[in-house]
């Protein structure tokens, strides 16, 4: 429940949304943005122990990197004006994953975007002020790599609406600075953090199915262990993974299995 100190663009819009997840990574290219999707669409699809799915958003505030709408298929969409505000791209006919990316606003997907700080600001307002979210149990944003303004200025709206992050990182994690300097946002910022991924942990070998720890195994849960965060789990490497984004959302579900049951006990802990 929101405190009298939201902003009240926000707070009609937000009003109905009962988890709000930041995706952090301490830098780029751990797959913070490949383990966004798969959880937004794990979380929406019927599972058995979710027969009715969750309603999911995901947002990209990947300002200069837009990459969802790419690994979701949703390419060349486009966002739609309503009398209401802004309508998102629904990932799936049932409309139980509603995406919203700065990608689906760029003419060609080559563009980026150099803004500045204010604009920006502006930006982040407008996706969380502007979007008829409507009634949901995840608002998942996969924000870009790093601590940056976005976060600031994300965690300054978002603050009184009790959002929850989750941090991405590899095997490799054990040591990075890059690592604990997203820890140290989350605590300047009283951000609670669920837990912590290992993502890209050990090869699943596409001909005989058998898992091999190409870069070493544990870097992460060994983070989580040293820092007293919980560890929600791993995700292999998987060739199939991009391919996969694009067409079976039954498959991935399978992938990040414990993740999501992890993700979902603690979300009812904390609540
Ligand atoms: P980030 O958002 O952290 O920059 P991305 O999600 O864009 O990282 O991932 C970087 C690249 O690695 C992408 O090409 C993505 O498809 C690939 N990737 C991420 N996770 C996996 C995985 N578990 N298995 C295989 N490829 C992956």
């Amino acid at each position: 429940s929101a405190t009298a100190n939201a902003d009240p663009k926000l707070q009609r819009r937000l009003a109905d949304v009962k988890n709000i997840i930041l995706v952090l990574s301490g830098k780029g290219g751990v797959g913070k943005s490949s383990v966004s999707a798969q959880l937004a669409l794990s979380l929406s699809s019927p599972s058995p122990s979710r027969p009715v799915p969750s309603r999911v958003a995901l947002l990209d505030v990947d300002l200069t990197g837009p990459s969802i709408p790419r690994m979701l298929g949703l390419d060349g969409q486009s966002i739609r004006q309503s009398q209401d505000g802004w309508v998102p791209v629904y990932a799936d006919a049932s409309q139980s994953l509603a995406v919203m990316s700065v990608g689906f606003l760029l003419k060609s997907k080559n563009d980026s975007v150099v803004w500045r700080g204010p604009k920006k600001n502006a930006m982040i307002r407008q996706f969380l002020g502007d979007v008829r979210w409507g009634s949901l149990d995840y608002l998942i944003i996969d924000t870009p790599p790093g601590t940056s303004d976005e976060h600031i200025s994300i965690m300054e709206y978002l603050h009184p609406f009790n959002p929850k992050a989750v941090l991405v990182t590899t095997p490799q994690a054990i040591s990075l600075a890059d690592n604990l300097r997203s820890l140290d946002f989350c605590k300047k910022t009283g951000l609670p953090l669920i837990g912590l991924i290992e993502n890209m942990s050990g090869y699943i070998c596409p001909h005989c199915a058998e898992c091999t720890n190409v870069w070493g195994k544990g870097g992460g849960e060994a983070l989580a262990n040293r820092e007293g965060i919980r560890f929600l789990g791993r995700i292999p490497i998987d060739p199939k993974l991009v391919r996969v984004l694009d067409d079976a959302k039954e498959e991935v579900a399978r992938k990040d299995g414990e993740v999501i049951n992890n993700l979902e006990g603690d979300l009812r802990i904390m609540q």
